[in-house]
Parts: structure tokens; sequence; C-alpha cells
């Protein structure tokens, strides 16, 4: 098994920044003591051009002995950002290169703005070029199945990074039309595709005309977690082997990828500071336990970000990575602290249960879930898109018989917590692409 290349890569950063002995070996303390080194100087720079960490460090202690000492400042949240964006700005207007705005929920229903220099983007670019090179090499065909068309946006940056490996970048953007995409996957001759789970998975389930299978060797899967169904369901139709991605904007659209183990993500460590905390007290977890992925960025000078609260849930892996990585592994992220909805005691209805239980279903492409409760119990509706050659009755039976296969549903059915489960299923051709993270949605009564 091969290194993961993201060891290299920041083994060059960290010898670049140390001034005493640049051919020193590269390992987990000398990435320490690097880490150590950026963080003091990105408390620095916020505390001297971020009004907002002015003030949120002001009871913090000056300078860090250790990394350790990280765990004396306070977390940033999604809210903080929203408030006011620009107070975490440390450079100019114009210096800023992008603006990404994202959603406007939370408690301040104003949108969350994220700014990145130049130079915080050619960071991302890099990163995109060692991630992608674990199943990537110069020569590939990659299909960017991600949103290319505004310069900055993350497959734009990505079709650069594979530019600079020497691949080929095919700029397709979020897919609509499965046919049409596999048929440009085709023509074009795409060895490496990247693009949302539901996304490849439309693709992958396709089966309505003869198209040629597609030459794919790799695909990677990102911007959502992953359920071990889809990819199940793309190593099935296609002979290629699957990775998963973890970042998010506030990250730099990029944060960690997995290794050939495919096991869990060895993260982007020069840039990022992760930790795993209690999400109750901010505390970190033991290794291995599960806990809120937070995140400290190291380099940016846009928008540097201090313990940035992620609302995701992993975990650290406690062994080393069979593929030898000096970097450490953080768990594939499947849940999200506020994504789990409480159908009675004992009985945790989480979006990861259903969609190991729906995806694996043949035919299925895509699903909403919407729970509410009219009266004490609750009741959760299912509605599934399902692939045109699949009959719908059929479809329907196995979803009902896959939803009540889940352990939360069947407590709760049994105590009575939960009233009915109603399952609409049709066909789906073409529909409209979305982005945003799969979550059940619950109706307030
Ligand atoms: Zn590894």
């Amino acid at each position: 098994m091969r290194r993961s290349p993201l060891d290299a890569w920041i083994a060059s950063l960290v010898a670049a920044d140390s001034a005493g002995d640049p051919s020193a070996a590269f390992d987990r303390a000398a990435l320490e003591r690097y880490q150590l080194r950026q963080l003091r100087k990105t408390l620095r720079l916020a505390r001297t051009h971020s009004a907002f960490y002015r003030r949120h460090l002001a009871g913090a202690p000056e300078e860090l002995r250790s990394l350790e000492d990280l765990q004396s400042l306070p977390l940033t949240t999604a809210d903080d950002i929203r408030a006011n964006p620009l107070g975490l700005v440390c450079v100019s207007q114009d210096e800023i290169n992008r603006v990404v705005t994202l959603d406007s929920s939370g408690t301040t229903g104003s949108p969350k703005r994220v700014y990145f220099t130049r130079a915080d983007q050619a960071l991302t670019v890099d990163f995109f070029e060692a991630g992608m090179s674990v199943f990537t090499a110069a020569g590939d065909r990659v299909l960017i199945l991600l949103p290319v068309e505004r310069p900055g946006s993350v497959g734009d940056l990505l079709a650069t990074a594979m530019e600079n490996l020497g691949a080929i970048p095919i700029r397709y953007g979020p897919v609509r039309d499965p046919a049409e995409a596999l048929r440009v996957a085709a023509d074009e001759g795409a060895t490496v595709a990247v693009g949302v789970p539901t996304h490849l998975l439309r693709m992958a389930r396709h089966g309505l005309e003869p198209l040629p299978l597609p030459r794919l060797h790799s695909v990677l899967l990102s911007t959502d977690h992953v359920p071990a169904a889809i990819v199940n369901a793309i190593e099935t139709a296609w002979p290629c082997r699957v990775y998963n991605h973890y970042g998010t904007t506030e990250m730099g659209l990029g944060g960690g990828v997995d290794c050939e183990a495919r096991r869990g993500y060895h993260l982007r460590e020069a840039d990022l500071l992760f930790e795993v905390v209690d999400p109750a007290n901010g505390r970190p977890v033991m290794d291995g336990e599960r806990g809120e992925v937070v995140f400290t960025t190291l380099t940016r000078t846009g928008m540097p970000v201090i313990r940035y609260r992620t609302g995701d849930l992993g975990r650290w892996l406690p062994d080393p990575c069979p593929c030898g990585s000096e970097l450490r592994t953080l768990s594939h992220i499947t849940t999200r602290v506020a994504g789990q909805f409480a159908l009675g005691p004992g009985a945790t209805l989480t979006q990861v249960d259903l969609d190991e239980a729906v995806f694996a279903v043949d035919g299925v492409l895509d699903f909403a879930a919407r729970v509410t409760r009219p009266g004490a119990a609750a009741e959760l509706q299912i509605r599934v898109q399902v692939a045109p050659l699949r009959p719908l009755p059929a479809a329907h039976d196995d979803i009902a018989l896959a939803l009540h296969a889940i352990p939360a549903i069947v407590r709760a059915a049994s105590s009575g917590d939960l009233d009915s489960i109603d399952v609409i299923v049709a066909t789906d051709r073409v529909s409209e692409p979305t982005l945003a993270k799969r979550s059940i949605a619950v109706d307030a009564q």
C-alpha cells in the first residue's frame, strides 16, 4: 500500500518553514512544532487585524506554550460568522479575491460569508493537487461534477489543481441529466470522477439506455457524508474504487481525503489544526471517542478562524494507518450534532441510518425524509426517487421493508412513539441537482 501523498507534501511545507534544520526527518514532532509556530502567527494576526477576535480572545493567554494550550481559547461558531463576517476578516477588502455566501439558516437568519485571498485559494489548489494524487496521475482525465463556472469555485480550483498535476480536467458541473453526464464521461474518456454522492449514484443506477461503461478507475465523493450503500452501488456498477473527501467552505473547501486504506481521512495538517471535542464543553475527547470536529486555520490570512465548530461528529482512529502515514486519521463523518431526531426514548433516528437502509434498495436514486408529530406519536414520511426501469410497487415494498429493519424505527414503533411510515415513490429521469447536505426535515407542531 502506498503512503498517503499528503505526507510528502506536508513534509515539504514543514521543511520550508523550519529555519533550523530543513533536512531533518519529517515526523509527528516536527509537524507539531511547525503547527505551534503557525498557530502563534495566526493568533497574532487575528488579535491585531480582526475586530471580532480582538474581543473574542480578550480573556485568553497572550502566547501559547504548547498545542494543548489551544484548549484554553474559546470556540468560534457559525453564528459568530453570520453575525458579522467582516469582523473576522484580517486584510483590506481589495485583497479579498473570493467571497462565498452560504445558507442563511441559524439563529440570526443572516447568511454566512467566508472570504478568501488569492494566497488562501492557492493553498487549497495545492491541497487538491496532493490529495487527488492518492488516485490520480499525470495523463488522467478528471470529470469534475462540482460547480465549476465561477472563478474560485470548488470545481474551478480543482481544475487548476489537475492541470498542475499534469492531468486533464473535464469541467462539467453538478449532474442534472445522468444520461448526458454518462455520455460526456464516455466521449471524453474520463478515468476519474469527482462529485456529490447522490449525483454519482444517479449515473451508476441510470440503466435506461445502453451507454458505454465509463472507464473510471477512481471516484471521489465530496460535499456530504458518504453512505456505504452508495459506495457499494457505484463500485458494483463500475469497476472503480470510491474515495471520500471531507471539506467545508470554512476549511477553505478542502480538509482531508482517504488514502489507499480508505478507512478515514488524512487531514491537511499543515494548513488546518483539527480537534475532536465534547460538544457540551469544548474539551478534547479521548482518541477513539466520538465528538464534534473543530478546526483552526494555520496559514489563512483573509479570514482565519480559531477553534471553529463544524457541527460534524467524528473520532480519531487510534491505530497507525496501514499506509504508513505520519498523519492522524479522522473517521469518516456520517452524522452532524444537529442531524439526529429522537423518535422516542432510546430511539434516535439519524440521516445515516436512513441512508444505509434506503440507498441499499436497488434502483433508489435519492430521497428526502420528514418527521411530523401531529399527536403524541411521530409520523415519518419518505419521498423516494427511483430509477426509470425499476417497477414502483416492488421498490416501494423493498424500501418499507428496509425502513422497518432500522433499530430506532423498530424500537419507536413498538413503544408507540412512531405512529406510521409513509413511503412515496416516483420515477425520476432528470432533476435539479442539489448540493445541500442531506438531513431529516422536522416539522415542529
Ligand atoms: Zn493512510
